[in-house]
């Protein structure tokens, strides 16, 4: 195949690719750890690290070398048939997280599906909650991703407009927000909470510290499943195994996708105890490709690696680097830098429906770091978590550069 310009392969998607994307217009071909490099061979520090999928580096050797040895193997039988590598991914990953069992899936809004899905189930058969009454409780401004399900529990027109009639059962209440979510809890139909600990694609909105412990005693209190949505911020990208961890909490049920594969194929899971998970039957969910030996075998490799390399604290300290470097960052543009570990935000001191934060993005690539905005005026940080303190610096003087620079 021959080599193409940036120009050529924006036109090819252009014309081709349905247009349900909005990416900078910056076209990679190559990535090793921290570092992303285009057709044109210009090299980037990449700051969004497939929206915190590639925790553990791009293409990191360890998990190539799982995938490549598995891929000469065996790569997929369906649940149809066993495999000699799931049961030992199934030991291996309910052991790292402390839970009875685990169900595979692939891509993180099918594990939300299917977290909703046994909650709902447990809520019939365990709780007795009246058939089709069931309730689950979400918060305001969540991203699950883009099925029905994920855009009916949805609050932002973009995701769900246009995509009626939705799925009934949801009820939204204020993130952060203990007094309210108390109230709808007493209803007996309820019969989870699912949250994201950070909520990420809505600007890396930080809750107060108390509230995720307020949430698993008030789940507890009205015996309501607590599930975690920690797809985006689970696995190291806090600072923590899991972003619940800052609080002790344990969720009844853990959602985990993105960098479960450290960002080569899709990968996510359900994680949950024996009384949950056994309340689903044999033939009620799954997935031609849940639980494939390729997946597994990768994960596994990705866990791992997250454990050798101490991705968690490298995190932590990580993040807090950044934050003190925007904290002395002097332009009226910032007006707030807020995140945990290594998932981070800056707002930009203007409307929400401004340009300014794309703007930034552009000129950030122009000199070298990725990063794309959430909202009009939200610019997410997010590099992969095996970044080292001089690549940091090397960041923060690039963004400095920008913000003390820009012109609007
Ligand atoms: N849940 C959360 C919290 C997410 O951030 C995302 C994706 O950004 C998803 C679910 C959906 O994951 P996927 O895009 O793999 O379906």
């Amino acid at each position: 195949m021959r080599a193409i310009n940036s120009k050529e392969a924006i036109a090819l998607e252009d014309k081709y690719g349905a247009h349900n994307y909005h990416p900078l217009p910056v076209v990679l071909s190559k990535g090793k750890g921290v570092l992303v490099w285009d057709v044109e061979g210009k090299e980037y520090l990449d700051f969004l690290s497939g929206y915190s999928a590639l925790n553990q580096g791009h293409c990191h050797p360890e998990i190539v070398k799982a995938m490549q040895e598995q891929a000469e193997i065996l790569t997929l039988t369906s649940r149809a048939f066993h495999n000699d590598i799931l049961g030992k991914y199934e030991e291996y990953i309910t052991n790292y997280f402390g839970y009875d069992k685990v169900l595979p899936m692939n891509t993180g809004v099918e594990a939300g599906e299917t977290a909703l899905k046994l909650c709902r189930k447990w809520g019939y058969k365990i709780k007795g909650i009246p058939e089709n009454e069931a309730i689950i409780v979400v918060a305001k401004d969540n991203f699950m991703g883009r099925t029905l399900a994920a855009v009916s529990a949805s609050t932002d027109p973009s995701s769900y407009n246009g995509f009626g009639p939705f799925l009934p059962g949801f009820v939204k209440v204020d993130f952060n927000d203990l007094n309210v979510l108390e109230t709808v809890l007493k209803n007996p139909n309820v019969a989870g909470l699912m949250l994201e600990p950070i909520q990420g694609e809505a600007g890396v909105n930080v809750p107060d510290d108390g509230y995720l412990k307020g949430v698993s005693d008030l789940c507890k209190k009205y015996n309501v499943l607590f599930i975690a949505d920690e797809v985006q911020t689970g696995i190291a990208r806090t600072g923590k195994m899991l972003a619940c961890d800052y609080e002790d909490v344990k969720p009844d049920i853990l959602v985990l996708g993105k960098a479960l594969s450290g960002g080569t194929m899709p990968v996510s899971a359900v994680l949950t105890n024996d009384e949950i998970m056994l309340t689903i039957k044999p033939g009620e969910h799954g997935s031609t490709f849940g639980g494939n030996p390729l997946a597994c075998k990768v994960a596994i490799a990705a866990l791992e690696v997250v454990k050798e390399e101490n991705l968690c604290d490298n995190a932590f300290k990580m993040g807090n680097i950044f934050r003190a470097g925007i904290n002395s960052i002097e332009s009226p543009l910032i007006k707030l830098v807020r995140g945990k570990g290594l998932l981070n935000a800056i707002i930009v001191n203007d409307s929400e429906d401004s340009k300014t934060a794309w703007n930034l993005c552009m000129e950030l690539a122009n000199r070298g770091l990725l990063a794309k905005p959430t909202h009009g005026n939200i610019i997410r940080f997010a590099p992969p978590l095996v970044i080292n303190e001089e690549q940091m610096k090397n960041a923060l003087s690039i963004i400095k550069g920008v913000f003390e620079d820009f012109k609007g």
